[in-house]
């Protein structure tokens, strides 16, 4: 999720003085015409594209591994917060040592299955 994050603020600073660089050079209509283009193609849609693939990749991480039950695992970033790692489909961080039960879990699971 940072490189997400990180990656569309390097387009946003790139593409932004890029836009305001052309601004002189052509027509002020068709600069907004431009600008709206260039926002859209460099920064949004690629932002939106690598977040569908993070979102796939993690599914499986999220909804089918013990971590996902687990107080310390924080869902938006796939992060075991007790050991500061990235979970997998095949390894976790602390082996299920240090598991803990989620406050709410079973609540939050019969919701999604309803
Ligand atoms: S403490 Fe263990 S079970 Fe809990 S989120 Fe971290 S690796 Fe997963």
């Amino acid at each position: 999720m940072g490189a997400i994050i990180y990656w569309t603020l390097v387009r946003t600073a790139i593409t932004i003085p890029a836009l305001l660089l052309v601004f002189e050079y052509i027509d002020y209509q068709l600069w907004w015409l431009i600008g709206i283009f260039a926002i859209y193609g460099v920064v949004i849609h690629p932002a939106v594209l690598q977040y569908r693939k993070f979102e796939e990749k993690s599914k499986e991480i999220i909804e089918n591994t013990l971590c996902s039950s687990c107080k310390h695992f924080d869902k938006s970033a796939v992060l075991c917060m007790k050991h500061d790692k990235h979970p997998t489909v095949d390894w976790l961080p602390c082996d299920g040592i240090h598991w803990e039960l989620k406050e709410g879990y079973y609540e939050e699971k019969a919701d999604s299955n309803r």
